[in-house]
């Protein structure tokens, strides 16, 4: 039983640039229909997507961002079964799929009707969220809601990334990962060294540190150092098998033709501007034999594994805990790139 029937969210009126959000606590407590659960949310991590969607740079239709929240079942829908009750769950962007199109059958993370946290669907930046139970992610015990948030997105993101590129390369092949202090960056680092790849993390030197504890075999400062002449020098003059771009810079994407040998694989994991294009020529794809990936958070199973990781504690997020009531001040600080790992929002219990 719920003793009141609303809440606290932090309410978008409308999505522009510079946008503030305000925590209003007269949000109605949704009710779980067929199917669905209603989760009291512990905590929400603040991806920089969220950012996009907030300033108007990427579609938003609902008036609450948020989409790596992780909370505890507190009603159920027609249809749920009981022991569901009280379970630690994730709420994630795939809120759900169609389920039926060609492409769900293949991977439904990439279904062309799907509904997200955040964009279409009301997000994690409130109290209480439903969740169809099918796309909800039950979380193995012992592991802290904190830990797991940041994994809901940026974690089974970069998880699904370096599968992406495993299917052309080996394992002891190098991979180059651009931006690999930030959030989603030291993450893809821990998850390329785990899976065998010698990773080479290129980021501003004061993320050096974060890049080497998350199993990086080389660091390269982009502001100090050549980082085309270094990685060369590290890859045998050729360039990486694998480069993947985390960040989302246009000056990443651009660099990432000279550090690519023949034959490699561009795993595009961070969004620049949506007018931007990769600058590869298909002329240059055609004779230098190149690959370009590209992947969106990832299937349960991706998340399972990931989290089964986490548990043997071969993944460990470097988080950020805030209060909810900073929010404001958390996304003024992931606008200007000043999150060190994961931002991670501790909503009111
Ligand atoms: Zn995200
Ligand atoms: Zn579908």
């Amino acid at each position: 039983m719920l003793l009141t029937n609303t809440q606290t969210a932090a309410w978008l009126d409308h999505p522009h640039h510079g946008a503030t959000l305000t925590l209003r606590n007269d949000i109605a407590i949704p009710e779980p229909s067929d199917g669905e659960v209603l989760v009291k949310l512990e905590c929400s991590g603040f991806c920089h997507s969220d950012v996009h969607s907030i300033y108007g740079e990427t579609p938003m239709e609902t008036n609450i961002a948020g989409h790596e929240g992780v909370g505890r079942v507190v009603k159920l829908g027609k249809d749920v079964p009981s022991d569901v009750m009280g379970k630690l769950v994730g709420v994630k962007w795939l809120y759900s799929a169609c389920g039926e199109c060609e492409i769900c059958k293949v991977r439904y993370v990439h279904c062309p009707h799907q509904n997200n946290s955040g964009r279409n669907v009301p997000g994690t930046f409130q109290q209480y969220v439903v969740s169809p139970l099918k796309y909800t992610t039950i979380i193995p015990g012992g592991l802290e809601p904190e830990i797991v948030a940041p994994l809901l997105c940026a974690g089974v993101t970069v998880y699904a990334g370096v599968a992406q590129a495993s299917k052309f390369i080996k394992q002891g092949d190098s991979m180059v990962i651009l931006g690999a202090g930030g959030g989603l960056g030291h993450l893809a680092v821990q998850v390329a060294s785990v899976s065998g790849y010698r990773v080479i993390a290129v980021d501003s030197g004061d993320k050096a540190d974060v890049c080497m504890t998350s199993g990086a075999a080389e660091f390269v400062d982009f502001l100090k150092q050549d980082v085309e002449q270094t990685v060369k020098r590290l890859t045998g003059g050729i360039g990486a098998h694998a480069v993947m771009v985390t960040a989302g810079s246009e000056k990443a994407y651009e660099s990432v033709p000279k550090l690519l040998r023949n034959l490699g694989v561009l795993v595009c994991i961070g969004i620049p501007r949506l007018d931007f294009h990769v600058p590869i020529s298909p002329f240059e794809i055609i004779v230098r034999g190149l690959k370009i990936v590209g992947t969106s958070v990832g299937t349960e199973s991706d998340i399972q594994e990931l989290l089964k990781l986490t548990a043997e504690g071969k993944i460990k997020p470097q988080i950020e805990v805030y209060d909810f009531n900073d929010i404001n001040d958390v996304m003024g600080k992931l606008a200007k790139f000043q999150v060190k790992g994961r931002a991670v929002l501790r909503l009111p219990q």
